[in-house]
């Protein structure tokens, strides 16, 4: 394998070969199969991503495994040490991956730093590893003999990573995965794949052992490589049902522990008793941010009522101010989609709504910036169950509106999608709003609260098609996925042996 140069600047004037990374350093691809990576805000290619071949994924698994044991035998104390360095680094150096974010995905620079941050969160909640795998221990379960239970790491686990957050989601997963000292293999988009080479070279420079975090790129060739190979212990995925299912289903078929989380269609209730400009301005920011390429992004809403006229007027208003253009230009508010295909898949639910009876209030297709892959917000009324621009995940810049009577009927609508990521409810009815949390069926639920992101010492992850697999992502039950309990029932004579040390107790 042949060393690569240092992975490529945000800002690139010509197309950079993309390699893998495996045992602390950059390693050039073999497979002669390879993809474009372009700057979605000029549609021009920047960049080759290299393909991995099976073989490939083989020799990152290797570098893990070899890895392990010096890496889970490192005290915690060490450890935790350790990850604050890490974090130290990422924050000093955030600017720099979010410039990478915004080169390769599109999203806006303040939009790219806040998703480092809320990764960032996840980090410092690692940092308190100690704590998290402190164990439970009974004395004296019966005479003389103690029980206790204590979490060990999985061995070599793996990540598979969708587009939309190309440094966030690997956090949600390298950070607790080698936390809890497990070693990693991503396997992130082939469409922003830098941030991960980005995070190898921080990760190195802040001092983790080479071979507890790999990088190999690629295709569903490396997909099925991780699924397939036996040496990886549990898989962590994220990206569209489909393909969670997918890899989920291969994945347990396979022995591996697997928590794959899928797509979404997030509905935003409003009821007449809302605020209804805070409501227009959550639904606006909540769907056109991030160009709609959110998974907690908010596709429909569905007004109550009374709530229909004046919430679309205001919603109305506001989509002529938002600006779209280049991300790294600050006064930018939206960017790109993040390739032609999927910014001309956006817009045939546009141009497909009139046909299925829906109304086109705002269409998006219109003024937006002409080179790269652009769409303005796009506002479709009239959406109703059975229309595809309701039954799909657009995962784009387009609100559908669905008018409804009453509230009983808008969390029906809730319940019965296939999906249950995130959901919310504008009210100024406590007992409207608890009655909603109580019922409904989604695995994130906001409150007059737009994106319910749990944050980092909560878990994240949504209900039915949203996610496959028994444990959320991050949080408690990252740190649960990532471990496995072991019981040690002990007894002892008394001691024989002991000396005087006047030293204080040393941790390491
Ligand atoms: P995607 O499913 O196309 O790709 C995700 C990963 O799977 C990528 O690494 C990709 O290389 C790989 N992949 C793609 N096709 C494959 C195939 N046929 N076989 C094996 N592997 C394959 O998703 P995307 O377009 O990158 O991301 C957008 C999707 O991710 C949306 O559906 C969004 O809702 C979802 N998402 C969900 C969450 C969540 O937390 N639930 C978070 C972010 C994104």
């Amino acid at each position: 394998m042949t060393e690569l140069a240092t992975p490529p600047a945000a800002e690139r004037t010509e197309i950079t070969r993309i390699g893998h990374w495996i045992g602390g350093r950059s390693v050039a691809g073999t497979s002669g199969r390879s993809g474009p990576v372009y700057n979605p805000a000029t549609g021009r290619q920047t960049g080759e991503v290299d393909f991995a071949t099976v073989d490939e994924v083989d020799a990152a698994v290797q570098a893990a495994k070899s890895a392990f044991l010096e890496w889970r035998t490192m005290s915690l104390a060490k450890r935790a040490e350790l990850f604050f360095r890490i974090r130290e680094l990422v924050h000093d150096r955030r600017d720099e991956v979010a410039r990478i974010l915004t080169s390769e995905h599109g999203k806006v620079l303040s939009d790219a730093r806040g998703e480092v941050t809320r990764g960032l969160e996840v980090i410092e909640y690692c940092c308190g590893l100690p704590t998290l795998l402190k164990s439970e221990y009974s004395e004296q379960a019966s005479t003389g003999i103690d029980v206790y239970s204590i979490r060990q790491p999985l061995g070599v686990v793996a990540g598979i990573t969708p587009f939309n957050f190309p440094a966030m989601v690997p956090m949600w997963m390298w950070a607790p995965a080698i936390a809890t000292g497990n070693t990693f293999v991503l396997k992130p988009s082939e469409k922003d794949p830098s941030a991960s080479l980005w995070t190898a070279e921080l990760l190195k420079e802040a001092g983790l052992p080479d071979g507890v975090f790999n990088v190999v790129m690629g295709d569903k060739v490396a997909v099925d490589a991780v699924l397939n190979h036996p040496g990886i212990a549990a898989v962590s995925f994220v990206g569209s049902t489909p393909i969670a299912r997918y890899v989920y289903e291969t994945a347990t078929r396979n022995g591996k522990r697997c928590q794959a989380l899928g797509g979404a269609k997030n509905h935003m209730i409003v009821l007449p008793d809302a605020d209804i400009e805070m409501a227009a301005d959550a639904a606006v920011s909540a769907a056109y941010g991030s160009a709609g390429e959110r998974c907690m992004a908010v596709s429909q809403v569905v007004a109550v009522a009374g709530a229909a006229e004046p919430l679309i007027d205001a919603i109305k208003q506001r989509i002529p101010e938002v600006k779209v253009g280049d991300g790294m230009d600050p006064s930018s508010e939206m960017g790109p989609l993040v390739t032609r295909e999927h910014r001309d898949r956006v817009a045939s639910y546009v141009e497909n709504a009139p046909g299925e009876g829906a109304t086109v209030l705002v269409d998006g297709r219109e003024g937006a910036p002409e080179n790269g892959f652009f769409l303005r917000p796009s506002l479709l009324d009239n959406v109703q169950p059975g229309m595809k621009s309701y039954e799909d995940e657009i995962f784009g810049p387009v609100l559908g509106v669905t008018r409804v009577d009453t509230y009983e009927e808008a969390v029906r609508l809730v319940n019965e999608n296939p999906y249950g990521n995130g959901t919310a409810i504008f009210t100024r009815d406590g007992g409207v709003a608890r009655e909603f949390q109580f019922h409904v069926q989604a695995g994130m639920v906001g409150i007059n609260v737009p994106i319910p992101v749990p944050v980092a010492y909560h878990s994240f992850g949504g209900w039915k098609a949203s996610l496959f697999g028994d444990r959320h992502i991050y949080g408690p039950e990252g740190i649960d996925f990532y471990t496995r309990g072991k019981v040690v029932t002990s007894r002892w004579p008394d001691p024989a042996t002991s000396k005087v040390d006047l030293g204080f107790p040393q941790t390491r």
